[in-house]
């Protein structure tokens, strides 16, 4: 019988106990998410290992969490990789918020085909909470369903005090989540560690839901999906870092590789086989070469030293040459990234904590050397036993400085080690500074068995192009110099046989793709006309004075859409008038008097709450206080964001644009809030005034919105949601939410025949007009202008010099008598294969 500070877990499913270690993924197998168990399931029911509620269960059905009433947390996670099989081969039994009891069946599955179809049927039953536990049973052998296996030893649990309105909260901008399962456990786990790295009370929000961002549990119930825009909110001391960190975290795919479509693999065959060894991406890329090992030289140090004076001024000349060592790679740093490290390194060298350790050991007699060392590793002793994923990863950078030091110390110069060409690096884990040295030429990327994807070499490794993973298994290091390797980072593998076939076309790809860039790039400034002679506008969607800079300097002809809302995201407080104007002033200046400068007026609510905004919660926020709505609900907000407009009239060609117009008393009250303002500033000129055509009533009605205006510009990304009634954020609707539908571009090319009846122009700016495939579409329907995100802009400048307008009106013609929004993406496609040819643009 368990005593009341113990609990019971039994075993959910029977099977054939795996040691922790030896679960062939790292998120699990360094318990990053929690300990445990691990099974090789024989039975086909997951079990309640404890009574207690259902606090989440995903959406796939491959993964639940339990919660009792002392707040112990396990979760249990079938398969691995299983995300990928989006909710095929598993059956929900249990809703989340259900009481369910020890043994209670949770989630039945399909062994064969997840087996057939999923890296792994390894499943985990691990303690997120993190009690401590004893074996009830030994820790191999056989398991059956309900047998009593951990004893957990219960802790007082302390919660983080939730966010109070006295607090002052700061937010993220948000972001929009990249990865291809969104926040499932990985991620999750890995959000959650570096979140609990900071002392501020932290939250990550999705629309209206919060989720304590320490609990990885919390985080999975959020259901987050590829495509939510998340925001990140913290209060307390370290509340400004926290956010930059866990922002730039979630940005990045926490941990998963998150640039391109990710593609869902079907590889248990390999997986077992060993001819793929597999980790984590800490740099994207793949590259074909050899394995070259690399070993990190062994110092030998006496422990013993002179006298104390003696070796104090050893470790300070030591100090002082790594110093400018460190100081002369910061110089040459490629990038700001890379000199940050280096100034982290360098402060490490001065850092006092270490000093007074090393002095203390050198007045006992110790040597320089030996002083050094001991301080340095049993700082990383300490940072790598916090249990937290990013301390552990300063441990490298601490054990990178110790090394740099000691080799001062002895006299070791660095062994200069002769590359042959077409390196693949294989190392226990490489350190900060060798992979600043690499030599690039001969580097085509590396592969660890340390390290992370949040780590400096990780960061480096990025900013050299360099791709690399980390998180291999140990046996990584057997490997035979010579022996010849896929590196395909983006899947987080190391293939050791690789298929030459398979070698050639994903480097024929990657080449065509890299010349096409550069192709692109290298036109950037070259209008955007038709092979014809049409000259489309392409401009930008931005959200910030840096991406106007970008937007220019990459051959955008103007911002198309400022999101005006995303200024300001992480304040509590409105930004005063002057702040706003000097903002849009910046912007207009950067633009000039002759480019277009849209500047859309607040659109907050629906996926976009505005910290100092507060709104009250709505059931359905899409269809609610939304835009314009809102924005008219509370005048004074627009006369201020008008004011602040207002003040760069001249700067720019100076366009203003309210969103989410449905009626047209919305437009006209807003031009009257308009020119009251632009009356009191005394200015006899308006900028121009238009409206996002975003809401089907305004599609429909654009012959009588058309004469109020001066231009329209399409926001297909809501046009889509709600002409086909699929909320844009939904992971089930995602396929189906296409802006291809014809309905949508029926309302569009209805859209620009009433526009251009009265002479106004028509933009989309909408994520459509980032499309390659939908350029020749929108251009024949009659779109005046792309407004794209600032990246693609030379690729769509491209794509538009690529076509005939002739041909495009035709095709437009015949689109909009599909069906469907695949037939319409198979048609463009044909007429893409059909009509432009890839190896020409390549010659002009
Ligand atoms: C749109 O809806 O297409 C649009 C551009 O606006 P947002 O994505 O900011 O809602
Ligand atoms: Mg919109």
């Amino acid at each position: 019988m368990a005593t009341p500070q113990q609990l019971q877990l039994h075993a959910p499913l029977s099977g054939v106990l795996v040691p922790l270690d030896l679960v062939p993924d790292p998120v699990f197998s360094s318990r990053v998410i929690g300990d445990g168990l691990c099974i090789d399931p024989t039975s086909t029911t997951l079990c309640a290992p404890l009574a207690g509620v259902v606090s989440n269960v995903q959406a796939s059905g491959h993964a639940v969490s339990i919660t009792d009433e002392k707040g112990v947390q396990v979760l249990m996670h079938i398969g691995l990789d299983t995300v990928n099989l989006a909710g095929n081969g598993f059956t929900r039994l249990v809703e989340e918020g259900q009481q369910v009891d020890v043994g209670q069946a949770l989630i039945e599955f399909d062994a064969d085909f997840v087996a057939l179809n999923a890296r792994s049927l390894l499943t985990l039953m691990l303690v997120v909470s993190g009690e401590p536990f004893t074996w009830l049973a030994p820790e191999t052998g056989l398991v059956d369903s309900g047998q009593p296996l951990l004893s957990l030893n219960l802790v007082e649990q302390t919660s983080d005090t939730p966010l109070t309105e006295a607090e002052e909260a700061l937010f993220s901008k948000p972001v929009t989540l990249a990865n291809l399962n969104g926040l499932h456990a990985r991620p999750a786990a890995v959000f959650a560690q570096a979140a609990k790295a900071f002392s501020a009370s932290i939250y990550l929000h999705k629309k209206q839901e919060t989720a304590n961002a320490k609990s990885l549990v919390a985080i999975m119930a959020l259901q987050t999906a590829h495509g939510d825009v998340m925001q990140v909110s913290a209060a307390g001391p370290d509340a400004e870092a926290a956010i930059k960190t866990l922002a730039e975290l979630l940005l990045t795919g926490c941990g998963e590789v998150v640039a391109g479509p990710v593609q869902v693999e079907v590889n248990a065959v390999e997986a077992s086989s060993l001819t793929v060894l597999r980790g984590v991406c800490a740099s994207p890329g793949s590259a074909f070469g050899q394995v070259v090992q690399i070993a990190e030289q062994n110092l030998e140090v006496n422990e013993l030293g002179s006298t104390p004076q003696v070796e104090r001024d050893h470790l300070s000349r030591a100090l002082a040459e790594a110093l400018v060592a460190l100081q002369q790679m910061r110089d040459n740093a490629k990038s700001d990234a890379q000199a940050d490290i280096f100034k982290a390194h360098q402060e490490l060298l001065e850092d006092p904590g270490l000093l007074e350790v090393a002095h203390v050991l050198i007045d006992e007699g110790k040597s320089a050397g030996f002083a050094w060392r001991s301080a340095t590793e049993s700082a990383a002793t300490l940072f790598k036993s916090l249990g937290n994923a990013l301390l552990a990863e300063r441990a490298a950078d601490l054990a990178d400085v110790s090394q740099r030091v000691l080799k001062q110390i002895l006299g070791v110069r660095d062994q200069v080690m002769e590359l042959p060409e077409g390196a693949i690096l294989i190392a226990e884990q490489l350190t900060p500074s060798q992979t600043a040295g690499l030599d690039t030429r001969k580097v085509l990327g590396f592969a660890t068995v340390g390290g992370g994807a949040t780590s400096h070499v990780a960061i480096l490794a990025r900013a050299f192009g360099l791709p690399a993973i980390c998180g291999l298994s140990v046996q990584v290091l057997a490997l035979v110099n010579g022996t010849q390797v896929l590196l395909d980072a983006d899947k987080g593998e190391l293939q050791l046989d690789p298929d030459l076939q398979a070698i050639e076309q994903l480097q024929a790809k990657r080449q065509l793709q890299q010349q096409r860039r550069q192709h692109e790039l290298a036109h950037a400034t070259l209008a955007a006309c038709t092979r014809d002679g049409h000259h489309f506008e392409v401009t930008a969607n931005i959200a910030s004075l840096v991406e106007a800079e970008q937007a220019v300097a990459l051959g955008g002809e103007g911002v198309g859409l400022l999101r005006s809302e995303f200024l300001y995201l992480d304040r509590n407080h409105a930004p005063s008038h002057d702040e706003q104007a000097s903002t849009y002033n910046a912007i207009a200046q950067v633009l000039g008097p002759t480019r277009n400068l849209v500047v859309r007026t607040l659109d907050v609510g629906g996926d976009k709450p505005l910290a100092y905004v507060p709104m009250d919660s709505e059931t359905n926020p899409f269809l609610g206080m939304r835009g314009i709505r809102l924005c008219l609900e509370r005048p004074q907000l627009l006369r201020d964001q008008f004011k602040a407009i207002l003040g760069s009239v001249g700067l720019a060609r100076l366009h203003i644009m309210l969103p989410m117009v449905t009626q047209l008393a919305e437009l006209r009250l807003a031009r009257q809030l308009l020119e009251e303002e632009a009356l009191v500033l005394g200015l006899t000129e308006l900028p121009r005034l238009g409206i996002m055509i975003e809401v089907p009533a305004a599609a429909l009605m654009a012959d009588l919105f058309a004469p109020e205006v001066d231009f329209f510009s399409i926001g297909t990304n809501d046009l889509t949601q709600y002409t086909l009634a699929m909320d844009r954020d939904h992971p089930r609707l995602a396929s189906q939410a296409d802006s291809f539908h014809p309905a949508v571009l029926r309302l569009i090319a209805s859209t620009v025949k009433a526009a251009h009846a009265h002479g106004k122009w028509v933009g989309v700016c909408g994520a459509m007009a980032s499309e390659t495939l939908a350029v020749p579409l929108l251009l024949g329907l009659g779109v005046d202008e792309l407004s794209v995100s600032v990246p693609l802009i030379p690729s769509i400048k491209a794509a538009v010099r690529e076509l005939d307008l002739m041909d495009c009106q035709a095709i437009a013609q015949q689109v909009l008598g599909l069906e469907s929004a695949g037939q319409v993406r198979e048609a463009l496609r044909l007429y893409h294969e059909a009509t432009v040819d890839t190896s020409l643009v390549l010659e002009n």
